[in-house]
């Protein structure tokens, strides 16, 4: 999409040029020619005018490919230990253990191992969580930690992550949970997975199982160990320098530091004065700060920071892009605010025509 000429953009949109002129004119651009590429800013902004959809495809500009840790989410049956294993192992992170501990809810938390290598795990457990971030194409989670109790076995909501982690192509790694109980069986458990269709490692596979206690904190190194693995195999890594690729993970308001929103990068890096787009939202990046709370100039790919200076709240899964200028990212997010009341009017529309057609 980069790039993209008005005659492309044309011909893409099926909209006359003088039509696209017409609204480049309204935004306050003009172009010396209908062949000069345009920024993928004004492309976008066009596009979203004649009711296109836009997929920004992130092109490799920067050098620097470098690896970068695994993010990974925590799936499983209600009750199976999803919500300790997340904080079992959130006491092994790197905030845990700086002086202080854990000052702020970030939704991530990074722990890092001796060997240098360290993983980011979101914080929100659930299956809502992961499907509104993909449905709002935020492909942000690497693997998915699969958790299922040693006592109960695969339930429901076991099939329903796994299916989820299929439909997005992330890989699981089990861990089975509660391995203290006197009634645990693990080997039931794997026993009903393979029957489900998946690839143990013990039965010739390539999906690890690791059995854990989130109560006793035991089998968490192995679990660690066993996502750096998996992490490995998958080969991860980002391009370090260019404009950030970003997504937000959660937000919320603060009384007195206004809209705060936890990111993580997937490809360049996010920087302090930066004039950004989320979702629907804009500002200027006025402070990032890492998982400890402290202020840092820059955020590189997997490592999750907050930001400050967005004039609004964004939701869990909303993209983050870098923009030029102030006047851009008003436009942005003005331009996309109405194309997404217009797709919700759309979509209530539809439903409406729905319902009708059902009750004849
Ligand atoms: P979630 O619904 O998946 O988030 O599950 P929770 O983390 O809330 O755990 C549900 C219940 O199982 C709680 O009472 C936990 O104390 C208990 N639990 C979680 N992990 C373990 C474990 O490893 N061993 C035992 N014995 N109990 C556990
Ligand atoms: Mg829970």
């Amino acid at each position: 999409f980069d790039g993209m000429t008005l005659v492309e953009l044309a011909k893409r949109t099926g909209e006359g040029i003088g039509v696209l002129q017409g609204i480049l004119i309204n935004v306050g651009e003009s172009i010396d020619s209908e062949f000069y590429p345009l920024s993928i800013d004004i492309a976008e902004l066009i596009a979203m005018e004649v009711g296109a959809s836009v997929k920004r495809i992130h092109v490799s500009e920067g050098k620097e490919i470098l690896p970068r840790p695994p993010v990974v989410t925590v799936m499983g049956h209600v009750d199976h230990g999803k919500t300790s294993l997340l904080d079992a192992l959130r006491q092994t992170s790197v905030a845990a253990n700086e002086a202080g501990g854990i000052t702020q809810h970030l939704g991530a938390f990074v722990v890092s191992m001796q060997s240098g290598a360290s993983i980011t795990f979101l914080d929100t457990p659930g299956h809502a969580a992961f499907s509104a971030m993909r449905a709002r194409g935020a492909a942000v989670t690497d693997i998915v930690v699969l958790v299922v109790a040693a006592d109960d076995g695969v339930m429901p909501q076991t099939l329903e992550a796994i299916s989820h982690a299929k439909a997005a192509n992330v890989p699981i790694v089990v861990a089975v949970n509660k391995c203290d109980k006197p009634a645990a069986n693990s080997e039931r458990v794997k026993l009903q997975l393979a029957s489900e269709g998946l690839l143990l490692e013990d039965m010739g596979g390539d999906i690890q199982v690791v059995e854990v206690s989130a109560l006793k904190k035991t089998g968490l190194d192995n679990l660690e160990e066993a996502l750096l693995l998996q992490a490995e195999v998958m080969n991860l890594k980002a391009r370090v320098d260019g404009p950030a690729q970003a997504y937000v993970v959660e937000a919320r308001l603060h009384k007195g530091r206004g809209p705060l929103a936890t990111a993580i990068v997937k490809a360049g890096t996010l920087a302090c004065g930066q004039h950004v787009v989320v979702g629907s939202e804009w500002g200027r990046i006025r402070a990032i700060r890492d998982v400890v709370g402290n202020l840092a100039e820059r955020a590189t790919p997997a490592m999750p920071v907050e930001i400050e200076g967005l004039k609004g709240l964004p939701m869990a899964g909303d993209d983050i892009i870098v923009v030029q200028s102030e006047e851009r990212a008003r436009m942005l997010s003005a331009g996309r605010k109405k194309k997404f009341e217009r797709d919700r009017l759309l979509k209530i529309s539809n439903g409406r025509a729905e319902e009708l057609e059902q009750s004849e």
